[in-house]
């Protein structure tokens, strides 16, 4: 996959559909970087940080995640950043933590419904040693917001309602008009469909239009425009 240079400070690499990989972002401050999202494996975070390196980008002094979501969290552990998390998805990451990872407690938790069917499916591709898997929490958690200051640009880290879990996190860029959003704009797998959640989305995108900026960073789609981005949403709305 390869890193795209998004704005002057933002770069984003694209998500992988084989195995649920979500997009990564990367925040070129001054002093330092900051990563968007830790990847659903070691190997994925690894990936990214080759990347960086081809385009001559330091490793991240800083890692936050968006939810906690295995795509977005698995790739945790590998990294040497300061790791930053809600609290709601810091909760989760330690209830995760204690999980055993093997095909028989995974088929437990799938027919209990703690996880979709859709995520055990990409977990399967993505480890083909499931022993593999480490969850950790992150060092640092917030509620509300949080200001990171890389510099010569900032990372506004908040909590957002969202259709797609109760844990979600965006990040914002004002200098340079971004907004990371991780999966927060996604319905729900239920089965093999997809669902949203009438009051979940209307928030969300009434939420969405009030903070400015001009291109939003997706989990598992390309960037997209405001514009662009509320109209697809109001759509989806309009079908409920
Ligand atoms: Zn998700």
């Amino acid at each position: 996959m390869k890193l795209t240079k998004l704005t002057e400070h933002i770069y984003y690499m694209e998500h992988d559909p084989e195995t649920d990989r979500p997009a990564l972002g990367y925040i070129k401050g001054k002093k330092g970087g900051f990563m968007m999202d830790a990847g659903n494996s070691a190997a994925h975070y690894q990936h990214f940080l080759e990347k960086l390196q081809e385009n001559k980008l330091p490793p991240p002094r800083y890692l936050s995640v968006t939810h906690s979501h295995w795509d977005h969290t698995f790739g945790l552990w590998a990294t040497e950043a300061v790791t930053i998390a809600g609290e709601k998805t810091n909760k989760e990451l330690e209830k995760m933590s204690h999980w055993t990872w093997d095909n028989t407690s995974m088929k437990q938790r799938l027919d209990a419904g703690q996880e979709s069917e859709f995520s055990h499916i990409h977990i399967q591709r993505e480890y083909s040693h499931l022993s593999d898997i480490r969850v950790r929490t992150a060092e640092i958690s917030f509620n509300g917001s949080m200001t990171i200051d890389l510099g010569d640009v900032t990372c506004i880290l908040r909590d957002i309602v969202s259709p797609h879990c109760r844990d979600s996190v965006v990040f914002l860029i004002p200098q340079d008009e971004v907004i990371f959003l991780g999966d927060s704009y996604c319905s729900v797998p239920e089965g093999e469909v997809w669902v949203y959640d009438k009051v979940l989305l209307t928030a969300y995108i009434d939420e969405l239009e009030r903070i400015d900026f001009r291109y939003a960073i997706k989990g598992h789609h390309p960037p997209q425009t405001k514009e662009v981005l509320l109209g697809e949403l109001k759509n989806e709305w309009k079908r409920l």
